[in-house]
């Protein structure tokens, strides 16, 4: 039963530490998996933030500078341009050329009006003298469209130059949000202000005006402004990475001023702009969405993750929007080693696992396999290659007299007294044997065994070898029984008839070899049947014990004694000649008439008749014949003596 304890196979904590490990494994490598991914995501994306930002703080900067040179013109020529008058729609422009980089390049100004009015003049060739730094401004900043003075005296400055004929100043300019939202009755503060987003009018898609008050003495003179077409910023967005739902910039009304993967067109038929709650997932409330692009930073709502970074340049946010699915793909994507560790610890959990099943079903097989030899009533054994026992049932160890302890100790050897050919000796058995041994008891008791043994195999290999040791000793001693029960008579124990005439035809033959006499007595007690008559037939059963003991002591081991008759004896006397077989025959008659069988307090007289022959040459049965008839002579003669066959 120790053997089963050790063979219970892997125990289940084994495998619930190694889950535990591969759980932990997991959940360690998603947390920080996930951490890494999250840090680098938000580094990727407010890289972009601060690429959009610094845009807008390049435009910021250099309407800075456009405003205060604006607003502190050199001083220097108030001369205009000659002037060009269009009746067609009633205003004015001048042809403006301007060096900039080594090349005349010209400016597109117009206004309102046969002519500009004189209170008008100064505050045109103050704007013109600014021209060059517009210029600049356009070559610093590839991602401006238009750089643009629109003043309250209803003249525009531009560049680019673009045809009067096609563009010119108009008063509806005055009513557009990046004019009217800068007037100070809008902007009492005369900050600078980015304007919501609109369509182009010259089909450059959507675009947002940044625009600044420019003031004289305090007084607002109207604004100067850049335009910036969303396009350039669509393709900062381009760069978020794999798996994301969207990535927007929006204003702070929610309008969608960029959007990654999407040109900002001109919105059909000039209809609203797009909002950002169009584009997030339905299932969120306004409430949620607006709370989550107020607050910043990480937000989870629903299965969406939103990331929003504030602008510093502008009120403007960059939102970016991910599902949890597509998230943690990516962590999975990035646990690649983890899941190798995984994959082989599931390989190390399902090895041990079939292992402890195999070894269960061991242990049953094993379990039933002692059960069974339990029940049996042989001693069943297990030995090791070498011998040593490793297994002995429980009637073997009774029956052996061993006790468990002294298995270990306890080697084939010491069970078989008899050691057979190599081949066959127990402890070797090359194929299934039976054979029969003696059997050693502790005691040094031996008995007669049977012996089936089979070898034991482990991979084509002979490790040791099984047996059943059937005792027979009961069996033998049947058999010994038997044997006795025909060979020799149950009343008085000498041979029986067929015994005799086996034993004596045996005998001598063998005197016969050896050239040797040998001689035969056919004896017949007197008057039986008168013993029987008078003193009952059990005196005369005694009578024929009696007479056997007496023979016996007159005759010599070697000599062959058999009941042949009811009270008919016979008597083969190897190696005595005629007068020898006549002396012994004549001792055996005094003895017997000498000492009658004791009966309670009488004793019977027994007296014996013998008939004796010397056996040369002539067959047993006719030596016993001749015998017979020397015998009938001594009865004829009148009993109680010895007659030889001459
Ligand atoms: P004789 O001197 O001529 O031999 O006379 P006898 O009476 O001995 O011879 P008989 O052949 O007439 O009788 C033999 C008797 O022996 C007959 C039988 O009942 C008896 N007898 C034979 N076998 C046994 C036996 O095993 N036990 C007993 N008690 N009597 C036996
Ligand atoms: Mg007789
Ligand atoms: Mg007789």
């Amino acid at each position: 039963m120790k053997q089963q304890e050790s063979r219970g196979g892997i125990p289940w904590p084994a495998y619930l530490l190694l889950a535990a490990i591969a759980v932990l494994v997991v959940a360690v490598a998603l947390r920080l998996h996930a951490r890494q991914l999250e840090q680098e995501q938000a580094m990727r994306w407010s890289r972009i933030a601060s690429d959009v930002d610094r845009i807008l703080s390049g435009v910021n900067q250099h309407l800075g500078l456009l405003g205060t040179a604006l607003e502190h013109p050199p001083a220097g020529s108030t001369a205009l341009p000659p002037l060009q008058r269009h009746p067609a729609w009633g205003g004015w422009s001048a042809d403006v050329r301007i060096e900039d980089q080594g090349r005349s390049v010209p400016l597109h100004l117009s206004g309102a009006g046969p002519a500009p009015p004189p209170a008008a003049r100064e505050e045109i060739a103050a704007a013109l003298q600014v021209a060059p730094l517009m210029l600049a401004t356009r070559h610093d900043l590839p991602e401006t469209t238009w750089i643009y003075y629109l003043s309250a005296q209803r003249f525009l400055l531009a560049v680019p130059w673009v045809d009067p004929l096609t563009y010119h100043y108009r008063d509806t300019l005055l009513q557009k949000p990046f004019y009217r939202q800068l007037e100070p009755r809008n902007n009492p503060t005369l900050a600078a202000r980015w304007t919501e987003p609109y369509a182009d009018e010259f089909g450059q898609g959507l675009m947002v005006t940044a625009a600044r008050p420019v003031t004289w003495d305090g007084r607002f003179r109207g604004v100067v402004a850049i335009d910036l077409t969303l396009q350039q910023l669509n393709r900062l967005l381009g760069d978020v990475g794999p798996l994301v739902r969207g990535a927007y910039l929006i204003d702070g009304q929610q309008n969608i001023l960029a959007e990654r993967d999407r040109q900002a067109q001109k919105p059909p038929d000039n209809g609203p702009v797009p909002n950002i709650r169009d584009r997030l997932p339905e299932d969120l409330t306004p409430e949620q969405a607006r709370q989550a692009l107020a607050a910043g930073g990480l937000q989870h709502l629903g299965h969406y993750r939103l990331q929003v970074f504030p602008l510093k340049q502008a009120p403007w946010k960059l939102v970016v929007c991910q599902t949890d699915g597509a998230f943690w793909w990516l962590v999975l994507q990035r646990m690649r080693g983890e899941l190798v560790i995984l994959v082989l610890i599931a390989l190390v959990i399902l090895m041990l696992e079939r292992n402890r099943r195999m070894q269960a079903r061991l242990a049953v097989m094993e379990d039933r396999f002692r059960q069974t030899t339990e029940l049996l009533p042989e001693i069943v054994y297990e030995a090791d290659a070498d011998g040593n026992v490793t297994f002995l049932n429980q009637v073997g160890l009774q029956r052996l007299g061993y006790l468990p302890e002294d298995l270990p100790r306890l080697n084939l050897r010491d069970l078989f007294v008899f050691q057979p050919p190599e081949s066959n000796r127990p402890g070797n058995p090359t194929a299934r044997m039976e054979m029969e041994y003696r059997v050693r008891t502790r005691d040094g008791e031996q008995f007669p065994a049977l012996l089936r043994a089979s070898p034991i195999r482990e991979h084509g290999q002979i490790v040791g070898e099984r047996g059943i040791l059937i005792d027979i000793s009961e069996l033998r001693r049947y058999q010994q029984e038997l044997e006795t029960l025909a060979t020799t008579d149950t009343l008085t124990g000498c041979y029986n008839r067929r015994m005799f005439m086996e034993l004596a035809e045996t005998e001598y033959k063998r005197c016969r070899r050896r050239r040797r006499k040998c001689s035969v007595l056919l004896l017949d007690l007197d008057h039986f049947k008168h013993i029987n008559d008078s003193w009952g037939h059990t005196a005369g059963d005694e009578a024929l014990r009696h007479f056997v003991r007496l023979l016996q002591g007159v005759l010599r081991d070697t000599d062959i004694l058999g009941r042949i008759g009811g009270e008919e004896f016979a008597v083969l006397l190897p190696d005595a000649s005629l007068e020898q077989a006549e002396e012994i025959a004549e001792r055996i008659r005094e003895r017997v008439e000498s000492e009658p069988l004791p009966h309670g307090r009488v004793r019977i007289p027994v007296t014996v008749s013998i008939g004796v022959v010397e056996l040369d040459g002539e067959g047993l049965d006719t030596a016993l014949r001749m015998a017979d008839r020397a015998l009938y002579t001594a009865k004829e003669e009148g009993r109680n003596r010895v007659v030889s066959w001459m």
